[in-house]
């Protein structure tokens, strides 16, 4: 197998720069070295928020049409290079080779585009009173962003946060994890290319805690911080945001139900939960893990499920064929395991997988898990309230709709949902009742630019989307205009 090696970089001031220690970088399908990224310390993370906030004086004045046009190169850039972006997100995080060019670079290019547009068409709002003054409304961009990706989606995380801020005016420092940081990397690289100004965007690699991720998150240069991770990171970074009073944005863990009723095309709702159970590994905080089946339809739906997800062709990612590749470390694999082990002494039963699948070398070597079906739990069961992001999903009947909601609602988490019916009235019903952020009606991952995304519950603080990052990316005054 060749393999390729990115020597990683940051980008501080327009500059790429190699300074501090070095780690390693695995390819998750084989575990083998493919590169290597230097670690912040102190000075590069300084360095990098001061060459952010010298930047931010020329770009947050410059005309957002101007910015525009820096972006929309920027995002050509990134359609240009599909195929090199799509391996690159593959040698990065293990995901499918197919998973990835399903529009997927598209869409990491259509979050520059869709804000750099919006950023120039959006209005304000004006109060003329019945004395003859006039309230106006300005918004104004705020400062320098922390933007602190996942391992999952890196590019998509990376495009998501920074289209919005960039847009409407900000400069930011971009930390990927560390787990992946080639995406981001090569993404700075094309925006260097696309000609946006030194320390506009700074890339900075490193860990979370003690290292590159703390450092940002309390510089006292930082004005918002948006992040994407865990929920308990997500309550340490808002502790280390609150003496300066940072502005957060936070999308943290989910334990999505994906609901399907009796009266579902069972074929569609099969494929649907397929992709819901199994996009990404199943590592994917909007996934629907827990899936609920209206009991006249419940053995049909599991035989009908586990006939198909047994079908899914693992190991290489880069086979075109295969739709389930390597979760992201060893590390993981065994967190992940370790709730099917749980499983069993909590009295439920594995129907499907369970154990990583036989692979010729060398992907014998790497962290796959087969997709893997649990049955017979109870909701307060660990595997059905707690993050596995996995292969591994549960199913468990239900008689009534009410039923189906409180089992759903049953948990801390708040990001997804998914609702199968063909029932109008039960979907609007459904609509009202779950506690998430994003409910799916008979679709999965499909959503519109304009819509805020967030969770409720433990699953975030704040929307980011259309006029939801407006809002967070921007500082808003109220200019009151006298008519005298
Ligand atoms: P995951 O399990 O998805 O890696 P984490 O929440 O641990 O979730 O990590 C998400 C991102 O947050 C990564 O970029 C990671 O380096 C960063 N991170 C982790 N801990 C901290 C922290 N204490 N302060 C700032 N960033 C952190």
């Amino acid at each position: 197998m060749d393999y390729p090696f990115f020597h990683v970089s940051h980008y501080i001031n327009g500059q790429f720069i190699d300074r501090g220690p070095r780690f390693d970088i695995y390819y998750p399908a084989t575990n083998y070295v493919i590169g290597s990224a230097p670690e912040a310390g102190a000075e590069e993370v300084d360095a990098a928020v001061q060459a952010a906030v010298r930047a931010f004086g020329e770009w947050s004045r410059r005309p957002s049409a101007e910015r525009r046009v820096l972006l929309k190169r920027f995002a050509q850039l990134i359609r240009d290079h599909e195929a090199e972006l799509a391996a690159i997100e593959t040698w990065d995080v293990g995901r499918p080779i197919a998973e990835n060019k399903a529009g997927y670079i598209a869409r990491i290019a259509a979050n520059i585009e869709f804000f750099a547009d919006f950023a120039v068409t959006h209005g304000s709002e004006a109060y003329p009173m019945d004395n003859g003054y006039i309230n106006y409304v300005l918004r104004q961009p705020v400062g320098v962003a922390a933007l602190i990706t996942p391992w999952n989606i890196p590019m998509l995380q990376a495009t998501w946060k920074m289209g919005p801020a960039l847009a409407f005016g900000n400069t930011v420092v971009l930390k990927p994890a560390e787990l992946t940081p080639i995406g981001t990397w090569r993404l700075a690289q094309l925006a260097h290319a696309a000609g946006i100004p030194p320390g506009v965007i700074n890339v900075i690699h490193g860990f979370g805690p003690d290292s590159a991720g703390a450092l940002l998150t309390k510089h006292p240069d930082v004005k918002l911080i948006s992040f994407t991770g865990e929920t308990t990171t997500g309550t340490i970074i808002m502790a280390a945001a609150a003496p300066t009073l940072k502005r957060v944005s936070f999308e943290l863990g989910g334990k999505g139900a994906n609901i399907i009723f009796a009266d579902v095309d069972l074929e569609r709702a099969v494929s649907i939960s397929l992709r819901s159970s199994f996009f990404n590994q199943g590592e994917f905080c909007l996934a629907g893990p827990r899936i609920l089946v209206q009991r006249p339809v419940y053995e049909a739906f599991l035989s009908h499920f586990r006939q198909a997800a047994a079908q899914l062709k693992i190991g290489n990612p880069f086979d075109p064929d295969v739709r389930v590749g390597a979760l992201i470390s060893r590390e993981h694999f065994t967190r992940v395991s370790n709730y099917i082990d749980l499983a069993g002494t909590d009295g439920a039963s594995v129907i499907l997988g369970g154990a990583p699948p036989v692979l010729p070398e060398p992907f014998a070597q790497g962290n796959f898990l087969q997709p893997t079906i649990i049955i017979d739990v109870k909701p307060d069961d660990r595997v059905c309230q707690e993050e596995i992001f996995g292969p591994v999903v549960t199913v468990a009947p239900f008689d009534e709709e009410e039923e189906a909601v409180a089992i759903a609602n049953g948990v801390s988490y708040g990001l997804s949902a998914v609702v199968q019916t063909r029932d109008v009235g039960r979907a609007v019903r459904l609509g009202s009742a779950l506690e998430a952020g994003t409910i799916w009606v008979n679709d999965f991952f499909v959503r519109d630019l304009r819509v805020p995304f967030g969770g409720m519950k433990q699953s975030g603080i704040g929307r980011e989307g259309g006029h939801y990052s407006l809002e967070f990316y921007t500082e808003v005054k109220t200019i009151c205009l006298s008519n005298q």
